[in-house]
């Protein structure tokens, strides 16, 4: 997932100063699970720009499982509320900034709807984990090494990134030299091989990390999913499992 955290109020007032109406745009993914962009977020957002005297002259919410990011899912939803979008002086955007961007290329290109639009979020990286807690293990390297580290990412769980660790500084207790609240992740990797019976892979060097794989923006093309059939897949899977 996308974790985020909302922007403070202020620096969004900041964004939509000299603008009075506004058009909050959520989306029913990661926002939702990161309290950011769901549909009771965006009643809240509405609550308090009114206190501060914007108006707020609509809402698109998205229910849970509907991707601001995808747009075969999201464009519906944009397209329902074209008139407040071109009644807007501004949109707010509550999602992670791949969501914002895709409405605004969206709104742009497939509606002719020429908006500013402002996040109301910071997106923080690709994390999981929850309902509370998420961590942040994976960059989107394009070249993963989890094969030859034992399932953990030293690119992202490493401050220092190292791919042939550990550094010199771990402390005594194996904990990391950065940030002696969090464990050295090569110690980690170093345990799990043992338990593995691997140390014999932990040997070889690793050669430097192919950052090629990361220019960006990157792009990729897919055959389209059936949206219809797996939607019926994970309701039939939900239901197994009595949720
Ligand atoms: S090596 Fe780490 S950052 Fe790269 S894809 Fe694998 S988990 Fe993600
Ligand atoms: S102590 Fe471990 S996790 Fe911390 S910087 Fe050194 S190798 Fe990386």
């Amino acid at each position: 997932m996308n974790a985020q955290e909302q922007k403070p109020l202020e620096e969004i007032l900041g964004f939509l100063d000299g603008k009075e109406k506004v058009v909050l745009s959520g989306c029913g993914a990661c926002a939702t699970i990161f309290r950011t962009g769901g549909i009771e977020d965006l009643a809240d957002m509405k609550e308090r720009l009114e206190t501060r005297g914007k108006e707020v002259i609509g809402t698109i919410g998205m229910p849970f499982g509907i991707f601001a990011c995808y747009l075969p899912m999201s464009s519906g939803f944009y397209e329902q509320n074209s008139d407040i979008l071109e009644a807007a002086d501004a949109v707010l955007g509550q999602s992670c900034g791949d969501g914002i961007q895709a409405m605004r290329e969206y709104l742009e290109e497939e509606m002719g709807i020429v908006k500013p639009i402002y996040p109301a979020t910071n997106a923080r990286g690709l994390s999981s984990g929850g309902p509370v807690r998420f961590d942040e293990r994976c960059q989107a390297c394009g070249d993963c090494k989890l094969g030859l580290t034992t399932g953990l990412c030293p690119l992202v769980q490493c401050p220092k990134g190292l791919l042939n660790g550990p550094c010199g500084g771990t402390r005594e207790d194996g904990k990391c030299e950065v940030d002696p609240d969090k464990d050295c992740v090569w110690v980690k990797i170093y345990e799990r091989a043992e338990r593995l019976n691997q140390l014999n892979e932990l040997v070889e060097t690793m050669e430097p990390h192919d950052w090629s794989k990361q220019t960006r923006p990157r792009q990729l093309e897919r055959k389209p999913i059936d949206l219809e059939e797996k939607l019926a897949g994970t309701k039939e899977a939900l239901e197994s499992m009595g949720i």
